[in-house]
């Protein structure tokens, strides 16, 4: 029994080329597994303050019980309502980052350089002073920086590259959407068998390889890489887009049927 859903948001509920960009039906689906006492989860690539952007932006008729932001940080709502540290994984996870950072000066200094020469539109993404990440002008030109990234990162231990569409954030190989979920079942007290993961892309896959969710899906849209994760762990690959194929998803693993 499905009891922890943990959707990813960009690309798998909202669908920013889809009119709607979010199926009613997905709506109507999460407010009937709410009131029966399912949990939910966005586990986003999307910094804390941007999920709530998100979910009132495309007029989300109820409000996640958890958010995993960054593709790492673990939130629960607070007694006042605001989204709250669940637990003390947040503190250890940017303990873990700051030590990272410090030991990867040189590779980040090679990663500016070859930025430079990847041509127009690579760019790192800065916090205060910190490279955290970078962005690209095409899909096309984030392979070949990727590419370069996979070969230059066994210099650090621990390094990794979180990587959605033409954005990559670095992190700690501990700390992705995968672990801050199996961090969220420990906290909660829900089995790997009662978790269903739903996403799209890269960022995505430490989630959807059958590790940390049984009911693993896709959407139609999601790339090649994910499906066959998802394929691999004994998942779903919708047939429809986003939030559609979501819905879709958790029709065929009968956590609701439909009328
Ligand atoms: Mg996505």
């Amino acid at each position: 029994m499905i009891r922890l859903l943990s959707t990813d948001f960009d690309g798998t509920l909202v669908d920013h080329y889809g009119n709607p960009p979010v199926d009613d039906e997905l709506f109507s689906v999460l407010r009937d597994l709410r009131s029966r006492g399912v949990l939910w989860a966005v586990n986003t690539g999307r910094d804390l303050h941007f999920v709530d952007d998100g979910l009132r932006e495309f007029v989300f008729p109820i409000e996640p019980d958890f958010v995993l932001t960054a593709e790492r940080e673990v939130f629960h709502r607070g007694a006042d309502g605001s989204w709250q540290d669940f637990g003390d994984w947040n503190r250890r996870c940017y303990d873990a980052h700051d030590v990272l950072f410090e030991s990867a000066s040189v590779l980040l200094d090679d990663i500016r350089l070859f930025l430079k020469q990847a041509g127009e539109g690579a760019e790192p993404i800065l916090e205060g002073s910190r490279m955290v990440g970078l962005a690209s002008k095409s899909e096309e030109q984030m392979d070949r920086i990727c590419e370069f990234l996979e070969r230059e990162r066994v210099k650090v231990p621990g390094f990794a590259y979180m990587r959605n569409t033409i954005w990559v954030r670095f992190c700690h190989e501990a700390y992705s959407k995968g672990t801050a979920l199996a961090e969220l079942a420990r906290l909660t007290g829900i089995s790997r068998d009662e978790i269903f993961a739903a996403g799209d892309h890269y960022n995505d896959l430490p989630m959807l390889d059958g590790v940390h969710a049984k009911w693993v899906m896709c959407p139609e849209n999601a790339v090649q890489a994910v499906k066959q994760t998802v394929i691999g762990a004994g998942g779903y690959v919708a047939k429809n887009r986003c939030s559609s194929g979501v819905v879709e998803a958790l029709a065929h693993f009968g956590a609701f049927s439909r009328a």
